[in-house]
């Protein structure tokens, strides 16, 4: 049997900071697609942002579906299985994939305009209000349906449940793999995470499962802070307040770490002005890691890149899908690595504005919308 158009419903940026909750319609998945229908989706700061993107858009980048139809030419996928999307869709061959950066992968774009540019998506693969319309990272996950480059879908256990499984393909991905793949956290290594949002609570994971003795979670809200503690942080700290400088914080990290800073310090608030932090909280010759993907303009004095100071700003945690996927997967499985208890609230599709607003205000560790 031939799949046709299905009409479901999706969250429509309308690119000036605005968005609806409205029918859509979704073609056929073509050669090389597949259709799944979303059950979850993460909500991450990223999709705030996306308010300001080009628009209509479809939103959302992280989610968890079933495989509703499959193009011609697709492999090893079949109907209703349960299936992770990801967002860094790697081509494979090219110079980065090949050098293990599929992260970076320089044709996912080419590849996307390509596929827009065959006749089938010349009427595109989702239509709103009768225009085709773009989805956020070329999967738009806060939809009922979207279609997306099979390469994009990895099988999931049935035995996990999607409304958690779905923050596996960005927030996951991203702090666990900054931690384990970026920062190479080792046994006995020292840690300090500015944020415990979606990613902070992963970078924490992360430490924790490459056996750090010392792992500092900051943030400002104490509910955050009692989940970073279930997590695996073996220490505490709010930032104070009229510490403007965060002199008082970078002294209480120090004297933590036998007065040297720790080995590895991420930031991951999403606020520019704190992109450089790291630098302070790590020790000399150490880590200082932007993992946020925060926008915007931040200072640096220079100085605090002396003394062999290393600054990385990884892209979704180093992510290889081929070999990320199934270990994160084996960690759930045996028990190390968590995913309910990350999540501190679940909304309906209707109630993003609110659950944007718990995330901005801290109100929420990570925000999951169920797909209806
Ligand atoms: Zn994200
Ligand atoms: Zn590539």
């Amino acid at each position: 049997m031939t799949a046709g158009v299905v009409r479901g419903s999706a969250i429509i940026a309308d690119g000036a900071g605005r968005f609806v909750v409205d029918t859509i319609e979704v073609d056929p998945p073509a050669a090389g697609e597949v259709r799944v229908a979303i059950a979850a989706a993460g909500v991450c700061h990223t999709d705030h942002a996306s308010l300001r993107w080009p628009g209509p858009l479809v939103m959302g980048h992280e989610g968890a579906g079933h495989v509703e139809a499959i193009g011609a030419g697709v492999e090893g996928l079949e109907i209703g299985l349960p299936v992770l999307l990801n967002w860094a869709i790697p081509c494979g061959h090219c110079w980065q994939c090949e050098h293990g950066a599929a992260a970076l992968c320089e044709r996912t774009h080419e590849l996307d305009a390509a596929r827009l540019g065959n006749s089938r998506a010349h009427v595109g693969a989702t239509r709103w209000r009768g225009q085709a319309i773009e989805r956020a990272f070329h999967l738009g996950t806060f939809a009922s349906h979207t279609v997306v480059r099979a390469e994009a879908v990895t099988p999931l256990s049935p035995t996990l449940p999607l409304d958690a499984a779905c923050i596996l393909g960005c927030a996951v991905m991203t702090g666990v793999g900054s931690a384990v793949n970026v920062a190479q956290a080792s046994p006995g290594d020292t840690v300090a995470v500015l944020g415990c949002g979606g990613v902070g609570l992963n970078v924490i994971q992360g430490a924790r499962i490459a056996g750090a003795s010392t792992i500092i979670a900051i943030d400002r809200v104490p509910a955050r802070l009692e989940r970073a503690r279930v997590l695996g942080a073996t220490h505490t700290l709010a930032p104070h307040e009229h510490d403007g400088d965060h002199a008082q914080l970078v002294a209480e990290v120090r004297a933590l770490t036998g007065g040297r800073g720790v080995d590895h310090a991420f930031e991951a608030t999403g606020v520019p002005a704190l992109a450089f932090l790291p630098l302070k909280l790590a020790r000399n010759g150490g880590n200082a890691l932007q993992v946020s993907g925060a926008h915007g303009p931040a200072t640096l004095e220079l100085t605090e890149l002396f003394w062999n100071k290393r600054y990385l700003a990884p892209l979704y945690g180093g992510c290889v899908p081929a070999h990320d996927f199934p270990r994160l997967f084996e960690w759930i499985a045996d028990g190390r690595l968590e995913l309910a208890a990350l999540i501190s609230h679940h909304y309906p599709m209707e109630a993003l504005e609110r659950a944007f607003d718990d995330m901005l205000t801290g109100r929420s560790s990570k925000g999951v919308l169920r797909i209806a």
